[in-house]
């Protein structure tokens, strides 16, 4: 895989505050990376929608539109729905709302936070990801967890050696546990991001769908040790 320190490496960084803006594209600046920087979420939001980015540094609180809701959209679009998003937060108890099960956040660092551990963090969630310029077929790159291979071009996935068919719903929805081990995904998170379009589906639809895809999937449907359940919140991939 290509290194993460490559100029061709594109971070947004979206802050209100000028100091924090300017240090944190400096020190990504000096680990090779290209940044953007912008100061509110309407114009991150509009730049999302137009150009593909590698990984977006995303301050919780920005006037006018913000974090949760730049997240969301995000999410929702089509240009990088997939794009690794590290949330700033002013206090580590918005953590859990971050994170969150709705907003569709990466990961986050409360400030006051060292550049070390930002740079560390960065460099974590560029290393599972190929650079969006090189992806192929609409965009989405390959994806790989443990024994499972995901080839969104080619609509290909892999469990092992053997080759596994799914339906476009459950390709995505695997796609999205798949890339983001450890996550938590909500039924509802789930279901935007797996329809799109569709407005005829329920949250029901989902547990329906992750049923199927044990199945499929699954060494042990009964015991499912990659698609796992959340009680009270929704499901995710299991930690690699
Ligand atoms: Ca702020």
């Amino acid at each position: 895989m290509e290194g993460v320190s490559d100029p061709r490496r594109t971070v947004l960084v979206v802050e209100d505050e000028k100091n924090i803006r300017d240090l944190v594209c400096l020190h990504l600046g000096v680990e090779g990376l290209t940044c953007t920087a912008v100061g509110s979420g309407t114009e991150a939001l509009e730049l999302l929608n137009q150009q593909r980015f590698d990984l977006v540094v995303l301050d919780l609180m920005l006037p006018g539109l913000d974090g949760l809701s730049v997240c969301r959209a995000v999410r929702r679009g089509t240009t990088n729905r997939d794009v690794p998003i590290l949330m700033l937060t002013a206090r580590r108890e918005e953590a859990d709302k971050v994170l969150g099960l709705e907003s569709g956040a990466d990961d986050y660092l409360s400030k006051p936070f060292g550049v070390r551990e930002l740079v560390a963090r960065v460099r974590a969630m560029l290393r599972r990801r190929p650079l969006v310029g090189l992806a192929d077929g609409d965009g989405q790159p390959p994806v790989v967890y443990k024994h499972i291979e995901m080839d969104p071009a080619r609509r290909r996935v892999r469990v092992g050696s053997r080759e596994v068919e799914l339906t476009t719903q459950e390709f995505n929805l695997l796609y999205v546990l798949l890339s983001r081990p450890g996550i938590v995904f909500s039924r509802d998170a789930l279901l935007s991001r797996t329809w799109k379009e569709s407005t005829f589906v329920t949250v029901r639809s989902v547990d329906t769908l992750v049923k199927r895809l044990r199945k499929k999937i699954e060494e042990d449907p009964a015991n499912p040790a990659v698609i796992l359940t959340v009680w009270g919140s929704g499901y995710k991939a299991a930690d690699v």
